[in-house]
């Protein structure tokens, strides 16, 4: 496969975007060093090549960032809403006003092309904005009792100081849909970036100070040992909460260690999600609901179709139209002009999406377009189109994390929604029908957080995010984003 690439090495506009993010640990409103001036490199994964070195924070520095955040709660919690508002409200603007910069920040550390990198600073923009709004919303209740004798006063408060852990598929969405609503609910937080991806949470401390934070409310800890270095603080009892975004495999360890002081947790994890074609959808709206589904940040999506089941009698036209449109896809460095399919994050990440394309095709599926990896620089992965994978093909079972559609047929409506739900995981289902009473009983019957019923995006800052099953718990976004940062208190007044 040509991947289209006309230069691997910075450029100077690139190395000054690069210089200009702070790298040390953000602390207390200070930025310093991790102790023992430890640091760790950040790796272009269009190239395999070193972008930046960052403090590469130890258990003692993580310590710092939680006491910094337990030392400003009280403070923060008695800010007026309308302060909290106006702080998100600047770093919304500061960063629509950095945008350039902002994306190509993060298309050079995690490879997305920079038209996607500019979606995401927008998208996570949005949740600043969002949330500013929600500050002054957070409502209460007045009530008699039942009996008369007494009045319920109900409030909300802040949870109190959090640790927000990110992944780094995008590297500032889960990031400000985390530190948004925290904010927006008078919480301070210590938040760890993926070790991938560490710049554009860097980015976005430098903003948020800028944007008048006040000192010790978001701290920022890059890290290469998460687990040693968050395992205290979680078991520390300070922090009040867990909100983490990653894979179930880790979010089932952090539930665990979060028993131990019994912390409020959110919890958004892997995915498996299917994608379902019905005999009467339009096939043009659902190949490119299929592009968006599949194609979004080449894959790796915690919302990417990952089984798409396409019915008997259309099979054969949708797969066509969908390999033609994968294959006409421009594949290459995401700075490049044009380019549409960037590199996967690392060399495992693209093994693993080998791994299961030849598993699948040793089970009897055929390849319609891609399918094999180039050789060259930088994790490279064609986008692939699969046809009739079985059904227990492992990447049937697995999220792919990568640009490779897989598809299998059905016969009935009863046949396609028990296969769908037949996965430990229930984020996200795609499906796509002209028929509405068929619409609403699959979309009901579906097991999953959330439904896209002929779209491929579901994304949005408005709307709840989540979902059931191993796929985690709570929501972020829409109105209850922010109850996930409050607790209820009730003050029962006699009369
Ligand atoms: P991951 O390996 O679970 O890592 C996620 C984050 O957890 C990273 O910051 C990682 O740090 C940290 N981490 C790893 N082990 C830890 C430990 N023992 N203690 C504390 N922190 C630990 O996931 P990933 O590969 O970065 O991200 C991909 C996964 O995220 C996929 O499964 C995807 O579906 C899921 N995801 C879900 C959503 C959603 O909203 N449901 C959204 C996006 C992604 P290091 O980077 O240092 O390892």
């Amino acid at each position: 496969m040509a991947v289209d690439t006309t230069s691997t090495a910075l450029s100077d506009h690139e190395i000054r975007v690069v210089d200009r993010v702070r790298t040390d640990l953000l602390i207390g409103g200070s930025w310093g060093p991790a102790e023992g001036e430890a640091t760790f490199d950040v790796v272009d994964p269009s190239t395999g090549r070193v972008l930046a070195r960052v403090a590469d924070a130890s258990p003692q520095d993580g310590r710092r960032a939680l006491d910094a955040a337990v030392a400003a709660q009280p403070s923060f919690a008695a800010t007026a809403p309308r302060e909290r508002y106006d702080v998100l409200m600047r770093a919304y603007a500061l960063m629509l006003e950095r945008i350039d910069d902002l994306a190509l920040l993060m298309t050079l550390e995690m490879g997305k092309p920079l038209a996607e990198a500019r979606g995401e600073i927008t998208y996570a923009a949005e949740f600043f904005r969002h949330f500013a709004s929600e500050a002054l919303r957070i409502d209460g209740g007045y009530q008699t009792a039942p009996a008369g004798n007494a009045r319920f006063l109900v409030g909300k408060q802040p949870v109190g100081p959090c640790l927000l852990i990110t992944p780094w598929n995008f590297p500032m969405a889960m990031g400000t849909r985390k530190i948004g609503p925290a904010i927006a609910a008078g919480c301070t937080s210590v938040i760890k970036p993926a070790h991938q991806t560490p710049l554009s949470m860097l980015a976005l401390g430098g903003i948020l100070q800028e944007a008048g934070l006040p000192d010790g409310v978001v701290n920022i800890v890059t890290c290469l040992r998460a687990g040693e270095v968050m395992e205290p603080l979680i078991r520390s009892g300070l922090a009040r909460k867990l909100s983490f975004t990653g894979s179930t495999k880790v979010g089932k360890v952090l539930l665990e260690q979060c028993a131990d002081k019994v912390l409020r947790t959110s919890m958004e994890l892997g995915g498996n999600a299917p994608f379902i074609v019905f005999e009467d959808a339009d096939l043009d709206e659902a190949v490119a609901g299929a592009m968006a589904a599949k194609m979004r940040n080449m894959g790796e999506a915690c919302t990417a179709a990952n089984r798409i089941f396409v019915h008997e009698n259309v099979i054969d036209a949708f797969g066509t139209r969908l390999a033609q449109a994968m294959g006409d896809l421009r594949v290459g460095r995401g700075t490049d002009d044009g380019v549409q399919v960037g590199p996967l994050i690392d060399e495992a990440g693209r093994q693993k999406v080998a791994d299961l394309v030849a598993d699948a095709t040793g089970r009897g599926a055929q390849v319609l377009t891609g399918g094999e990896a180039p050789d060259g620089e930088g994790w490279f992965y064609p986008p692939t189109v699969l046809t009739g994978v079985p059904r227990d093909a492992r990447m049937a079972e697995e999220e792919i994390f990568g640009p490779v559609a897989p598809l299998t047929s059905f016969a009935s409506e009863e046949e396609v929604v028990a296969a769908a739900n037949d996965t430990p995981y229930g984020l996200v289902s795609y499906v796509f029908t002209n028929d509405l009473r068929r619409a609403l009983r699959v979309a009901e019957a579906l097991e999953s957080g959330m439904v896209g019923l002929n779209q491929g995006v579901v994304s949005n800052p408005a709307a709840p995010f989540g979902g059931i099953k191993e796929s985690g718990l709570g929501r972020e976004g829409g109105s209850v984003g922010i109850e996930e940062f409050l607790e209820i208190k009730y003050i029962g007044i006699a009369t």
